[in-house]
């Protein structure tokens, strides 16, 4: 198999020490009681990352398995939650909510800006009566950040559990679970963590353990039950047997964080994602999202007359770069340019921006500004 330049968003680009941790030799991580102090430092660095002391678990699945673990586990029939839509994943909440029993409530704005935190507030003056709400912090289709360091206390001060999806974010925006009184933040391994996909991990507060303990009916499926993870490593005992290999990989993953540091980390995104947007909109190019850009990766509408499937194929076939489109809504309209965690990089942004102003040459777009040297430029 030819391997392609990775520039979706999501998954990303593997660092080489990352791929060899996964060709190590193992243990039995079900019956060696060192795994369960590797698991648990693993989660603490994870705990750490995230600024939070609350409870972190590692679960075989990908990112998806997060948000249904905690759907499922929260949700009781007929339970009210509170879906903070203006993405696909946002509004995709409510079919968990809904497999599980729940009435999901949405709560639906523009998809073009991040959710007004003055209008939600005057919503939450009239409505409050939730068990939890779900937030995604960066959706990911169209790049849309939501400010749940504001949304979140504002919720908690009704008295609502806190889920964010951060899958898309976490590493390359800031996120301060304690602070910013997050219940259930939920991440995976294959975005700004720079690790294979596979791992989903989620930090969860005592009040969230609290509510799936004290629920009045058993939680629904086996696979997606958090509770069954609480006192693991007491127990010494797992729901299944772990996939070790992918948990060495995520633990060196980690570890490549901490050595450049996540502030540092954080910083190079903002700079990158800034630059990006600023020198697709010199070239004449329109981004989709007019309020509230992640830093993780960049939207711009497709100019007239060009397919979203030749744009692909050309610059694969001559660049040999995968690059993304969007789906639902979005499908045939835009393209994705993934700058998450090992793709945030000056060569390889420089990279897929120069292809991409081949690739709009091609098809008779010329920009109105070199893109490699505008984006350099702003670098400096
Ligand atoms: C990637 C992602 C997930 C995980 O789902 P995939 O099946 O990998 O797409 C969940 N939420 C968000 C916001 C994501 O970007």
């Amino acid at each position: 198999m030819k391997t392609p330049y990775v520039f979706t968003p999501g998954p990303t680009e593997v660092k080489e020490n990352v791929r060899l941790a996964r060709a190590m030799k193992t243990t039995n991580p079900d019956l060696d009681e060192q795994f369960y102090d590797f698991y648990k430092e693993t989660c603490e660095k994870i705990g750490k990352f995230l600024h939070t002391r609350n409870e972190v678990r590692i679960l075989c699945g990908e990112g998806i398995l997060g948000l249904e673990a905690a759907c499922a586990s929260l949700t009781e029939k007929g339970d009210r939650v509170l879906v903070l839509d203006n993405g696909i994943f946002g509004e995709g909440f409510a079919d968990f909510v809904k497999i599980y029993g729940g009435e999901a409530v949405m709560y639906s704005t523009d998809r073009q800006k991040s959710i007004d935190i003055e209008e939600l507030d005057k919503f939450l003056q009239n409505h409050s009566d939730f068990k939890y709400a779900t937030i995604v912090h960066c959706d990911t289709p169209s790049g849309v950040l939501n400010d749940v360091s504001k949304i979140c206390p504002l919720l908690k001060s009704k008295g609502i559990i806190t889920v964010v999806d951060s899958v898309a974010a976490m590493g390359g925006e800031e996120l301060r679970v304690d602070e910013w009184q997050i219940d259930i933040a939920l991440g995976a391994s294959q975005k700004c963590i720079s690790a294979p996909p596979g791992l989903t991990f989620l930090s969860i507060s005592e009040e969230a353990f609290k509510a799936m303990e004290y629920r009045k009916t058993s939680i629904v499926g086996y696979y997606s039950n958090l509770t069954l993870w609480k006192d693991y490593y007491k127990n010494k005992w797992f729901p299944y047997t772990m996939p070790i290999s992918d948990i060495m990989a995520l633990r060196v993953a980690m570890e490549n964080i901490f050595e450049e540091k996540p502030e540092n980390m954080i910083r190079r995104h903002k700079i990158l994602g800034e630059a990006t947007r600023k020198t697709l909109k010199e070239a004449g190019l329109e981004l989709y999202i007019k309020k509230g850009y992640s830093n993780t990766v960049t939207v711009f509408e497709l100019p007239e007359g060009i397919e979203e499937k030749a744009f692909k194929k050309f610059l694969l076939d001559k660049h040999n770069i995968l690059i993304s489109g969007s789906f639902g809504y979005l499908s045939g309209k835009v393209i994705r340019i993934g700058h998450m965690g090992e793709n945030a990089k000056a060569d390889r942004v420089s990279y897929i921006l120069y292809a991409v102003q081949d690739c709009l040459s091609h098809f008779g777009f010329q920009v109105k500004k070199d893109m490699v040297s505008t984006f350099l430029n702003y670098l400096q």
